[in-house]
C-alpha cells in the first residue's frame, strides 16, 4: 500500500481538515505526492510570476488557513505532456474517494479556461 514521504505529510497538515482524511484515504489505492498546501505571501506571489497560479496573495485559495486547496501528482513525477493521463487517473481516485467520503471537491483538471491538473480545492457552500 503507498504512503505520503514526510514531505507529502508535511504539505498535507497545512490544509483543511476535509483535505487531509480524503488524501489519507485516496493514498491507499493509488501513489501520488502533494506538492503544495498553504503558501505564504512570497510562495504565492512567486506561483503567480511564474505562471503556476493566476491570482496573488493573498486571493488563492492556497492562501486560506488552513489552506483549503492542495496540489498533487502522481509518483514519480512527470510533467511530460504524455503522462497528462496520470493527472486524470489520480483525480479520478481522488474525486472517488471523496464521493465515498461526502466530501465535495473540484478538480483544476476540470476547469475549461486554465487546467490546472494538480490542483484539487473544497467546494465551499458559501462560495457558490
Ligand atoms: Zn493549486
Amino acid at each position: 500500500m503507498p504512503r505520503f514521504s514526510k514531505r507529502s505529510k508535511q504539505a498535507l497538515e497545512t490544509c483543511h481538515e476535509d483535505l487531509q482524511k480524503l488524501m489519507n484515504e485516496a493514498i491507499k489505492y493509488y501513489d501520488f505526492s502533494v506538492l503544495c498546501g498553504y503558501r505564504g505571501e512570497e510562495a504565492q506571489n512567486k506561483a503567480f510570476e511564474q505562471g503556476y497560479s493566476k491570482v496573488k496573495f493573498p486571493n488563492g485559495r492556497h492562501n486560506e488557513r488552513p489552506s483549503t486547496a492542495v496540489d498533487c501528482a502522481p509518483y514519480p513525477i512527470k510533467w511530460n505532456r504524455e503522462f497528462r493521463w496520470r493527472f486524470a487517473f489520480m483525480a479520478g481516485v481522488i474525486t472517488t474517494v471523496a464521493k465515498q467520503l461526502d466530501i465535495e471537491i473540484e478538480w483544476g483538471g476540470d476547469w475549461q479556461k486554465w487546467k490546472d491538473r494538480p490542483h484539487f480545492q473544497l467546494k465551499l457552500k458559501e462560495n457558490k
